[in-house]
Order: structure tokens, then C-alpha cells, then sequence
């Protein structure tokens, strides 16, 4: 079982691990063109109002929302040379709930559900009040993106979800990329300052008030100051020793985590007397092509395809949370599975084609050809096939389980990716309140000091439920820039 989790040491991640194999920069801003907005402070170093760490959806939102309130001299740091951090690579979408969009398309959800949903997928670990504010939050922040020109009504289903509340673009794209260059696009109309090989080390704290960052950049070390930083980092998947820290057992396993996502916010925020929480909680992805790495989006599950094993069997609901569906996967022959889909599935989620592009899709003129071609038995596929097609046209009851997002297989050309797990996200990290401030272990805040998106923690639990990461750094990448740009106006 523990062979299927044998790494080639070569693909060990902590290089870039991109959409394609090829690198997407994304605006990649630069302090050219961008507004004075600082000035010199004693020592020769920048002085801010805002110090955001970070330019992935969280930071960039955040920077945006501070602005719009009234916020001056804001700026946004990234330690790569572009911007956009792992939401550039978000796939599937972003949850939301009690949408236009979902009204528009007839779908019945509330807030109420979502947060349920959240909480029961995560196990019952997660921050209730956190999550409330994130499923409230939510629509506001699907109509706040759409005011930016980031249009999310494409509406697909996730693991663990039972309602169509996953938001995309209207071509039904990876929602990463249209985020980002939105995101950006705002960013570069509001004159905002972004420095990118810009390397956040280390916050200045003075008598228990963060009052900066020391910096690296361009190999010159410099302290910026700043009335209020938010830490905006992202996660830790590129950072295989901060990873093994906190889990041993997932040495060796791929990430699907950009090579910025090394947990500096962590150390950092731990360092100016930050709580950091259930930061063994790290989540392993179930569909991870291994020689890539790539993300086979969950969409693509949600839009009908199912999981077999060497045998060519189904061995899950597939529509299951990630820790589930990871798990089980894992205990099947090689610890692999392999994503079975037809061309309708195909043709209605546009990251297959790019899937195909970087060769990663197993084609056959039919299922016995796919068969022959992925080395399964082709009267086992055909039997889990008729099976499957049975349950989605005639009633039939899933022996899986599955009720969701099960939609029959149509003759003619099928595909297959292969698939195991990786790590993927953390949901352990800074402890924060619904002003995103920072806390201590004793609940106190630590004045100067915010925190937003996936350097958070507590907010899922034990278990995130895919869409739901896009949501919480919209819906709280906004709201501390707003609770920031206000704090400092009072
Ligand atoms: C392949 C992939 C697909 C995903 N798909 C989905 C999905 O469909 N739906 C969903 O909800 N979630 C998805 N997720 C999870 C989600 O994308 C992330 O949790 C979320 O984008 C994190 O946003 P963020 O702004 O907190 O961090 P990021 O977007 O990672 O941005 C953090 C930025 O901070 C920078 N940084 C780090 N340290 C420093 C430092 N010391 N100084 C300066 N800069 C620093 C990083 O380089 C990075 O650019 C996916 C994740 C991956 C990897």
C-alpha cells in the first residue's frame, strides 16, 4: 500500500510546481508605474500604512478593499517574481452560497447549508464562527468580484457539498487564472505599489506592537514600516521540512503547491507572539497526476466521472470528502486510481484540454480501447461502466453511494488520468478572529498584526471541502483590507 506513495526523488516537490508543466505570470507588477504612495522613514527603509505579505486572491484582495475604503500608501510585497501564489492555479472554483447566480440558474441553497456542510465535511473541527462568516460573506463576495470584472457563474458541485455552489468563469475554465488577472487588473487601476522579489523575513516588533517588516530584495536587506501588516502568505506544500515538522508521515509525497508556498508567514507570525493552530491538519489532494504533479480538478468528478482501480473497479462514492476519497485510494492496489471520463465530460471542463495538452490523458476510440491502452482489464471497466450508466439512467441505487454529480458515460471516445495523492493545502495556521487580527495563544490580539487567506487557521477544520479556500481568501482578503483602511481612519 505504502509503494503507491513512493516518490521519485526528482519529483519531489519543492520546485514550481505549475498549472501545465509551463509557467503562467500573471502581471508580475512591478514598482515601475506605480503611485509614490510611501515615504522614506529614518532608516532609509519605506514607510507604509499597510504592509500586505503576500500578492496571492487573499493579499490582492485585501489591497483592493483597503484601497476602496479610504486606505493610502498601501503596499504589496511577493517574494517570487510574479504575483498570484497558488490561487493562480485554483482549479475547480470558489463556493458560494445564496448567489445571483444561483438564483439566476434555479439553484435552491442558504448560508445556513454551506455552513453545515462545511462543518460536517471538516468533521466538526472547524472555527463555527469563522465559518459563518465565510458562508454569509460569501455572495457579497461573488457580487464584490463581479464589480471587479471577475465574473463567476459557470456553477459546478464538490466533494461533500450537496448543492451546485461552486463558482467559475462562464466558459468553465480554472477560476485561478481569471481571478489573478482580475485581481491584478484592479490593482494596476488603483495605482497600488507591488514589489515582487521582495522577500518578507522578519516583522519589527516594538513592546508588543508590530510596527514593520525587514525585507530582502535584490540581495539589499531594508526595513519597511508600516501602521498595520497583514500577513497574506499562503501555505506551506513547497516547504518539504516545514511539512514533515508537522507531519512525518508525508514525506516524500508531491505537492501541487507553487515554490512560494514555504510557510515563511507561519515562523513569522509565531515569532511576534501569534497562535498558531491544527497546523498538523494538511491536506492531501486525491487526484494528483504524480509525474506532474498536477491538480485533476475536482470539477471533473463533480461533472460525472468516476475513480477505478488496476482492476478496472470502483472502490468509492467519489464525490466523498478528500480525506475519504485520498484514504481509499490509497488502499487499493498501488495506491493509485485511475479518472474515468467520457467526452462529454471532456469537452465541458476546459482544464481537460490542457490536461491532454501536457500529455497526461490516456485517450481510446471506446472503453475497451482506453482499456487496452491503460493496461486494465476491459470486462472489468465495461462491467463498472454498464453499472455505473445503470444507476445514472435507471435509479438504480450506487453501490458506491454515490448520489451526486452522477451522470451516465455516452459511447464513443473515453479518457483516463492517473491519479494518487498529494499534498495540497494547509488548514492549520495563524488564529484569527472575524477582524482577522491576529491572536494569541491567549486570545489576545497582537496589535498591528492581521492575517488573511490560507496562512490562517482553524477556519475548516480537519478537512476542506473543495471551493471553499477560494471563498475564505475572497471573503476575508476583503474584509481586512476594509477592517484595516477603517482601524487606521479612526
Ligand atoms: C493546484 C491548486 C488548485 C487549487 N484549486 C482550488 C480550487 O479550485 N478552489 C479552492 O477553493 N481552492 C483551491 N486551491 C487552494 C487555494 O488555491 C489556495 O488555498 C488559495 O489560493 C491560497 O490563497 P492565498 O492568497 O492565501 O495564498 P497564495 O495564493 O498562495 O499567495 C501567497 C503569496 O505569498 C507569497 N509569499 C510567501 N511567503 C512570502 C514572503 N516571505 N514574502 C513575500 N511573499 C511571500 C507567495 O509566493 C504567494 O505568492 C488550490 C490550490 C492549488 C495549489
Amino acid at each position: 500500500m505504502e509503494e503507491g506513495l513512493k516518490v521519485p526523488a526528482n519529483l519531489t516537490r519543492r520546485t514550481f510546481v505549475c498549472g501545465m508543466g509551463a509557467v503562467t505570470i500573471m502581471g508580475g507588477l512591478s514598482l515601475a508605474g506605480c503611485s509614490p504612495s510611501k515615504t522614506k522613514s529614518s532608516d532609509k527603509g519605506d514607510a507604509y500604512d499597510i504592509v500586505i505579505i503576500g500578492s496571492g486572491g487573499a493579499g490582492l484582495s485585501a489591497a483592493i478593499a483597503a484601497f476602496d475604503k479610504g486606505a493610502s500608501k498601501i503596499v504589496v510585497l511577493e517574494k517570487m517574481p510574479s504575483t498570484g501564489g497558488n490561487t493562480n492555479f485554483s482549479s475547480s472554483g470558489m463556493n458560494a452560497s445564496e448567489t445571483k447566480f444561483q438564483k439566476e440558474q434555479g439553484i435552491d441553497d442558504s448560508n445556513a447549508l454551506f455552513a453545515e456542510e462545511t462543518l460536517t465535511g471538516g468533521h466538526d473541527t472547524g472555527d463555527a464562527e469563522l465559518v459563518s462568516f465565510m458562508c454569509n460573506g460569501s455572495a457579497g463576495a461573488i457580487d464584490w468580484l463581479d464589480g471587479l470584472g471577475i465574473t463567476l457563474n459557470n456553477i459546478t458541485l464538490t466533494g461533500g457539498m450537496s448543492v451546485k455552489r461552486c463558482h467559475r468563469p462562464t466558459d468553465g475554465s480554472a477560476v485561478g487564472k481569471t481571478l489573478i488577472a482580475g485581481l491584478v487588473e484592479a490593482v494596476k487601476e488603483r495605482k497600488i505599489e507591488v514589489r515582487t522579489n521582495c522577500d518578507a523575513k522578519e516583522l519589527v516588533v516594538d513592546g508588543g506592537t508590530v510596527t514593520g517588516v525587514k525585507v530582502e530584495e535584490k540581495g539589499k536587506q531594508s526595513t519597511l514600516s508600516a501602521k498595520a501588516v497583514i500577513m497574506a502568505t499562503g501555505g506551506l506544500g513547497a516547504n518539504q521540512e516545514m511539512v514533515t515538522k508537522y507531519r512525518p508521515d508525508l514525506k516524500g509525497y508531491v505537492t501541487t503547491n507553487q515554490a512560494g508556498a514555504t510557510g515563511d508567514g507561519y515562523a513569522m507570525s509565531e515569532a511576534a507572539g501569534a497562535e498558531l493552530v491544527q497546523m498538523d491538519q494538511i491536506q492531501i489532494h486525491p487526484t494528483v497526476e504524480q509525474e506532474s504533479s498536477q491538480l485533476i480538478a475536482e470539477g471533473i468528478r463533480g461533472g460525472g466521472a468516476i475513480l477505478v482501480n488496476a482492476e478496472g473497479k470502483r472502490f468509492i462514492d467519489e464525490m466523498k470528502t478528500r480525506d475519504k476519497v485520498s484514504a481509499a485510494e490509497l488502499e487499493q492496489p498501488g495506491g493509485f486510481a485511475w479518472e474515468v471520463f467520457d467526452q462529454t465530460v471532456y469537452d465541458s471542463n476546459k482544464a481537460v484540454a490542457n490536461y491532454d495538452k501536457a500529455g497526461l490523458v490516456k485517450k481510446g476510440d471506446d472503453l475497451a480501447a482506453l482499456a487496452s491502452t491503460i493496461g486494465v482489464d476491459a470486462a472489468a471497466l465495461k462491467a463498472t461502466v454498464d453499472e455505473y450508466n445503470a444507476v445514472t439512467t435507471s435509479g438504480a441505487a450506487d453501490q458506491m453511494g454515490r448520489t451526486k454529480g452522477c451522470i451516465a458515460f455516452s459511447d464513443g471516445a473515453m479518457y483516463a488520468i492517473k491519479v494518487a495523492p498529494g499534498i495540497h493545502h494547509e488548514m492549520g495556521g495563524v488564529r484569527i478572529n472575524t477582524k482577522n487580527e491576529a491572536l494569541s495563544a491567549d486570545g489576545k490580539t497582537i496589535p498591528g498584526l492581521y492575517a488573511a487567506g490560507e496562512v490562517t487557521g482553524g477556519i475548516h477544520g480537519n478537512n476542506r471541502i473543495g471551493g471553499n479556500a477560494v471563498c475564505d481568501i475572497i471573503v476575508f482578503g476583503k474584509n481586512v483590507g476594509e477592517v484595516v483602511a477603517d482601524t487606521l481612519s479612526k
